[in-house]
């Protein structure tokens, strides 16, 4: 997964609202990310397979796989386990974040994105993949 090395992280981002995609993915292009795109799920786990990326941002609240379970899927896999998972979530509820890392994220993040702090969390568990 480290195929990046010294240079911009490549990212997958499973999120099913299209605002939501259009505007993250935006920002993270700004930002000096190489971004793929999953619309549900499903996808998700197809893109992964196939993209390699070096960390995913995973919506929750998806269709056809929720984010819980393509995350459960990733994680049992020795091929894409070691990928980080970041939780995307709109309810900050509590349990939420204890329920994210129960499926195996990384770490978790709640909507409305604040891109400073996200882009903190995103450098973090690329660098501790990286060892
Ligand atoms: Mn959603």
């Amino acid at each position: 997964m480290a195929g990046n090395r010294g240079g911009k992280a490549k990212l997958l981002l499973v999120e099913d609202n299209e605002l939501n995609r259009d505007m993250l993915s935006r920002r993270l292009k700004n930002s000096g990310y190489e971004i793929i795109i999953a619309v549900d799920g499903k996808e998700g786990l197809e893109k992964t397979t196939v993209e390699k990326p070096d960390l995913i941002l995973m919506d929750m609240s998806l269709p056809e796989i929720d984010g819980w379970e393509a995350t459960r899927q990733l994680k049992a896999n020795p091929e894409t386990k070691n990928i980080p998972v970041i939780a995307l979530t709109a309810h900050a509820m509590l349990g939420d974040r204890e329920k994210a890392l129960e499926a195996g994220c990384d770490e978790y993040d709640t909507k409305p994105i604040k891109l400073p702090r996200l882009l903190n969390k995103i450098e973090s568990c690329v660098a501790n993949s990286r060892f």
